[in-house]
């Protein structure tokens, strides 16, 4: 049953092939014998599962239509969940059980998702390896001894390794796209807006945005359709009408105008990546799309100004943990100033802690025009490249990651690391929609193609995705090892 998409195996519920609790029972067995191999779980929640499952099972013998119910889902460690524990990845939340549940859990749960349990993630989001994780790294599926990428490296693990057949993620600066890459799935970070954000823990409010990792557009599609909503609990959810995603996705893509903009394919891009990136590129061309040379100016500025940006965000939304009201609290405070540095001091890992310095001195008095205003005003340089852009084209193409999944511990130097998003960040601080998909192996390790898109075009960006999977067999290749 693991080898079946989301799509399949919701035609083989409604068939009754099976039951949404055998199907659970099935994947809760693979969780238990094999993550093992890989921690992408950080919480199983077997009994709910299965409780959720049952409920699936009759709302299906009553005649339930919804394409997801009785599907198992994980979700990433970010999303509050009422009643189970939800970490964001950090010993600060370690005790942390929700009173309720994120939107979009809420709103899987309605299309009648079951949910197996919460994914590992790099502490707080940040990070491109998952080796910040307080709960341990996470292996990759393809190689053990290399990253998933991060920070929704949980989700990615588990889905590639078939512990869940989907599996919900965030993005903020690439985190959802650079594991999709390493681990060889389809990921997508929609529009900032479209899916909402109330009850997700944030790292960066105005770049934060939900998606899914999974194995292919079609399965993406099933999924956006249920996560997406307006919420007036979140201010900068959008009010717009959801699309049934999967309705375009057989369109033909002759016609279809690509950008290949020059700054994505330069110095650092490994040779093999750009090979094979290159090779999906000339296959969307096969399929009758024509390609457009384009540049984006301001591309190398885009990894500056998100290290302005998202640190300072960070630094605001982190001040809420204080040992005060919920999270980690520090034995026996002397008085309430210890409290406070000792339980932030012992419930933070390093690279939060390095992200809150260098935001809280990025929005110091005196600081503030020199670096905060300056990156704004650089970010809305960005969004202006885009906007030429998609003035001449329809989509823009390029590499996702600069190279395959790495060993663990290869990327010593923060900087180094903040690098793996290069090509995913510009996307975030624009607010557009992007995808990764699989796009053929370098060294026994999945390469991923990214395309970004126009302001809710995600149903593009799912049908040129979709084309490419039905010309190509990438999405279907998985790991070695996996049974
Ligand atoms: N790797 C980036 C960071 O560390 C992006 C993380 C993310 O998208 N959550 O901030």
């Amino acid at each position: 049953m693991h080898k079946l998409s989301l799509a399949e195996l919701a035609k083989g519920l409604r068939d009754k092939s099976y039951s949404s609790v055998e199907l659970t029972e099935h994947y809760l067995d693979r969780i238990k014998r094999l993550d093992g191999n890989y921690n992408s779980f950080i919480t199983v929640t077997e009994e709910r599962a299965l409780e959720q499952a049952r409920a699936a099972d009759q709302a299906l013998a009553a005649g339930n239509t919804s394409p997801l119910c009785g599907v198992p889902i994980a979700h990433k460690d970010i999303f509050c969940t009422a009643g189970v524990k939800t970490t964001c990845g950090s010993r600060m939340l370690d005790n942390f059980v929700p009173p309720y549940d994120a939107t979009v859990v809420e709103n899987l749960g309605r299309a009648g998702c079951v949910t197996l349990g919460k994914t590992n993630m790099d502490e707080f989001a940040m990070g491109s390896s998952n080796e910040t994780s307080y709960f341990g790294l996470v292996k990759n599926p393809w190689d053990t001894n290399c990253v998933p990428g991060g920070s929704s490296g949980g989700s990615a693990a588990a889905v590639a390794a078939q512990l869940a057949p989907v599996a919900t993620a965030t993005d903020t600066g690439g985190s959802i796209r650079q594991p999709a890459a390493l681990c060889g799935l389809t990921g997508l970070k929609p529009t900032y807006g479209r899916i909402s954000r109330w009850g997700m823990i944030a790292f960066a409010s105005s770049l934060d945005q939900a998606g899914t990792l999974a194995r292919s557009a079609e399965d993406t599609a099933l999924m956006l359709g249920a996560m997406a909503s307006f919420d007036p609990k979140d201010s900068t959810s959008v009010d717009k009408d959801v699309p049934d995603y999967t309705a375009a996705l057989p369109d033909k893509i002759a016609g279809l105008k690509i950008g290949i903009p020059k700054e994505y394919f330069g110095e650092g891009l490994n040779a093999g990546t750009e090979q094979r990136v290159k090779e999906a590129i000339a296959e969307l061309e096969k399929l009758g799309a024509t390609l457009v040379d384009i540049s984006l100016p301001h591309t190398h500025l885009a990894v500056p100004t998100y290290y302005v940006i998202a640190p300072a965000e960070c630094s605001a939304n982190l001040s809420r943990f204080d040992g005060v009201r919920y999270g980690h609290r520090c034995d026996d405070p002397q008085d309430l100033l210890d409290m406070y540095c000792r339980s932030r001091g012992e419930g933070f890992g390093n690279e939060v802690k390095r992200r809150i310095l260098v935001g809280t001195y990025a929005l110091s008095a005196g600081y503030y025009d020199a670096y905060y205003r300056k990156a704004q005003q650089i970010r809305r340089l960005i969004k202006q490249d885009f906007m030429e852009a998609f003035k001449q084209v329809d989509v823009i193409a390029g590499p996702t990651a600069p190279s395959v999944a790495f060993p663990f511990g290869a990327k010593k130097d923060p900087v180094a690391m903040y690098m793996e998003d290069i090509y995913t960040i510009a996307t975030n601080l624009a607010g557009l929609p992007g995808l990764s998909l699989p796009c053929g192996l370098v060294d026994d390790k999945p390469v991923g193609l990214q395309l970004i898109g126009g302001y809710f075009e995600e149903a593009r960006l799912l049908n040129v995705a979709h084309q490419f999977q039905l010309a190509t067999d990438h999405h279907r290749h998985t790991p070695a090892n996996i049974d």
